[in-house]
């Protein structure tokens, strides 16, 4: 019987790579990419893995985040971090590429390979068979539309509105609180306390604090989301908006005087560990050095690390937790397969990483064997065990970043050799889980 070809959706970050696994595993493929017949607002170029924005694809280092998930990829001989590395540009820590040169390469490397067909042109619904969704954050809308038709019109977003997330240890708990208004259920929320005066300059901060430029197609979707309005906007329509919006100190006592704060930032658990905590309704398009300089003026964040600060942006994404297995496949169809941006993951290096595992199990499917998990404790394995067990009624995407890491067995405070312990034990595993899959 002759293999029926898989067919890979979006010639992107995360598509690319799945279309290569899927090759190199010795199963044809059908590569679909859009451009140049039709382009997103953001694309300019024909060629495969275009870079949108920087060319960047994060720290290099190995006990940093990105770092370690460009080792893990190497480990799985990702086509797109091959490349990178070929067509790195020097950028200090950081493993930045020759946007151009990079993806000409990869476009000639998949063209020209035996299994592999390139297909220009834009796919409108989902094909039957097994398929990988790969299509990004700017998905076409007649896609857009398949995939709501499929999944429900409540899983499928088409703006980013996120909080900024904060690490748990690094939150001070001498001042923040657990509790939730009026102590209903369980405590569930850590809460920093603000007097007037130290409201009134957060209040003036915020308000001088220098804003993003949002891109002309950012602004149209942007007008669509008058009921999430960013923190900054808040501070601008008056000096008590706030203090009637997210930061009413209504139901809440300050456990170290009893009193009822002035104001009070909340933040609510974003991982079943609770390492990570999201800032309740500061959605923000404040540029990112002023987001963490005027959100540590909130007492309680003076040394608050962010694994990810707050956007606003256009984005096409899934809900992951409600829909998808951490294998990557859909829970009502296991041949349909999805990964980049679309499922939730954020940043070029973590669509690469999803296109990996996606191309591995689509051709695992074709192959007659059982799909594969990674494991939790390398930064993939971690990323899409969050985004598959994630609370779907507050899933926003997700950076890679330590704080979803399972703990070490033992507690170690120094967090750079604490970070070098995941990296020692994430490239164990996956080596482990390479020889035994
Ligand atoms: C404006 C913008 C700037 C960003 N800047 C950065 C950044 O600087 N650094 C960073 O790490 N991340 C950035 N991101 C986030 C994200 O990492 C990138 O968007 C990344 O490219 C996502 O990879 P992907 O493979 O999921 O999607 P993409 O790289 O967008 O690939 C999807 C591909 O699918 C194609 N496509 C769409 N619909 C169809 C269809 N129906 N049929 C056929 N083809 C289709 C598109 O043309 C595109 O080539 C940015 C996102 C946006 C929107």
């Amino acid at each position: 019987m002759t293999q029926q070809p898989i067919q890979v959706i979006g010639g992107g970050l995360a598509g690319t790579e799945a279309a290569w696994q899927i090759a190199q595993a010795g199963i044809p493929v059908i590569l679909h990419e859009m451009r140049p017949k039709r382009f997103s607002p953001a694309h300019h170029t024909e060629h495969l893995a275009e870079l949108v924005c920087s060319n960047s694809f994060g720290a290099m280092a190995s006990d940093r985040a990105t770092g370690l998930l460009h080792e893990e990829l190497r480990q799985l001989n990702s086509i797109v971090i091959t490349k990178a590395d070929e067509h790195a540009v020097p950028a200090g820590g950081a493993l930045a590429v020759d946007r151009g040169q990079f993806s000409q390469e990869l476009t000639e490397t998949l063209s020209s390979h035996p299994l592999v067909e390139f297909r220009r042109g834009e796919v409108p619904a989902i094909p039957e068979g097994i398929v990988v969704l790969a299509t990004g954050p700017l998905t076409s809308p007649d896609l857009a539309e398949d995939i709501r038709r499929l999944t429900g019109m409540e899983y499928l977003s088409f703006f980013d509105a996120a909080s900024p997330i904060v690490v748990g240890e690094s939150i001070n708990r001498d001042i923040a609180f657990m509790a939730s208004r009026y102590d209903k259920g369980e405590a569930a929320y850590l809460n920093c306390p603000m007097n007037k005066e130290q409201y009134l300059h957060f209040w003036e901060e915020l308000r001088k604090a220098e804003q993003t430029e949002l891109k002309d197609f950012e602004r149209e979707t942007a007008k669509f989301f008058e009921a999430c309005l960013p923190i900054e906007e808040q501070s601008l329509r008056g000096e008590d908006t706030m203090r009637y919006g997210p930061l009413k100190p209504v139901g809440l006592s300050d456990s170290r005087t009893g009193e009822r704060p002035y104001a009070v930032v909340q933040l609510r658990q974003e991982d079943k560990a609770g390492q990570l905590w999201n800032m309740v309704g500061f959605q923000t398009n404040l540029r990112w050095g002023e987001q963490k300089r005027v959100f540590r003026l909130i007492p309680g964040l003076e040394n608050a690390e962010f694994v990810r600060l707050g956007v606003m942006h256009r984005n096409t994404f899934i809900n992951a937790p409600q829909l998808m297995h951490p294998t990557l496949q859909f829970k009502q169809r296991p041949n349909l397969l999805a990964a980049g941006q679309l499922i939730g993951t954020e940043g070029y290096t973590a669509a690469a990483a999803g296109g990996c595992l996606a191309g591995i199990n689509a051709a695992r499917i074709a192959l007659g064997k059982e799909t594969l998990t990674l494991p939790p404790t390398t930064m993939m394995g971690a990323l899409f065990e969050f985004i598959s067990s994630a609370s779907p009624k507050h899933f926003q995407p997700m950076p890679p970043n330590f704080g979803i890491f399972p703990e070490l067995g033992v507690k170690i405070k120094n967090k750079q050799e604490r970070y070098g312990k995941y990296r020692d034990r994430s490239l164990a595993d996956l080596a482990h889980w390479i020889r035994n899959s």
